[in-house]
């Protein structure tokens, strides 16, 4: 199937790495053009020149912090100016930490909030104008299971993700008269440095070793292993094409048959 996203202007955030990179490689293995963002400026330009070289697509890698929302207007300031459009947002950050409730304090909350919530707020309210005028556009948050299904010891994000999936289903609602999509997608468990790191994060707490807690977890994947996260990257290509005009308003869980319930 062609998916139509042959010069459409990307812009992927939290992008040198995991789950974001996996979706800038499969917008740019389609043809799309991409500006990708992540605090880290080395690895970020070492995975836009990876990119470059496997695709030939264009690719700008620009380094901010997406609680810095200064920087998120620059941000799309600059993709404006470098591309004059912006067709497709992923948006994406790193994840909250884990914690238990009572472990959690005032400045955990205020950070997570900042981090997960905000940074979804501000660069889709900055793109929204651009993709108004040209009466076409993309927009998909970064959510996970947890919306569906709370994860124990992910207190942080079981609690400030839902405000996400609000968001989208209520934007998806405002924007359609400008043919301008609005979707979440709901990763279960994925290899990337974050699982692994919260992998390792349970090991020490209950004191098993990480394969133990590992093999606990595919356990409870029905098709017994985590994402590649290529196969994130393809599903997130498919919404944000030309193919997938008529969903819209929707949260799709991408985990294996991780979660158990109905919806
Ligand atoms: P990761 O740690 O592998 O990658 C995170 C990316 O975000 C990196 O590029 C990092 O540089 C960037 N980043 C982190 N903080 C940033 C900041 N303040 N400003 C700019 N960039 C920042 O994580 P991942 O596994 O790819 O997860 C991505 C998101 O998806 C996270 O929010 C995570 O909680 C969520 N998620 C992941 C999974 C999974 O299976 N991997 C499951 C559910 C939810």
């Amino acid at each position: 199937m062609e998916l139509g996203l042959k010069n459409k202007v990307a812009l992927v955030a939290a992008s040198s790495r995991g789950l974001g990179k996996a979706v800038a490689w499969s917008l740019a293995r389609e043809g799309a053009k991409l500006v990708i963002c992540a605090r880290n400026k080395k690895v970020l330009e070492e995975t836009a020149d990876e990119i470059l070289m496997e695709t030939g697509v264009t690719v700008f890698p620009l380094a901010i912090d997406l609680t810095d929302a200064e920087r998120i207007d620059w941000l799309i300031r600059e993709t404006l100016d470098l591309f004059g459009k912006v067709d497709i947002l992923v948006t994406n950050a790193g994840g909250p930490p884990p914690g238990d409730f009572i472990e959690l304090n005032e400045n955990d909350w205020k950070k997570s909030i900042e981090l997960t919530l905000m940074s979804v707020v501000r660069l889709t309210r900055a793109v929204i104008p651009a993709m108004k005028e040209q009466k076409w556009g993309r927009i998909i948050h970064m959510a996970s299971a947890s919306v569906k299904q709370p994860i124990q010891g992910l207190f942080l994000s079981n609690a400030i993700r839902p405000a996400v999936i609000g968001l989208t289903k209520s934007l998806s609602q405002e924007l359609a008269p400008d043919q301008i999509t609005v979707n979440a997608v709901c990763p279960g468990y994925f290899s990337t440095n974050r699982v692994k790191e919260l992998l390792r994060n349970k090991a020490k707490q209950s004191k098993k070793s990480v394969e133990q807690i590992e093999k606990d977890l595919i356990s409870q994947i029905p098709l017994g292993r985590m994402g590649n996260p290529e196969e994130f990257g393809y599903f997130v290509a498919f919404l944000a094409s030309e193919r997938a005009g008529y969903v819209t308003g929707t949260s799709f869980q991408i985990d294996g048959g991780f979660v158990k319930g109905l919806m």
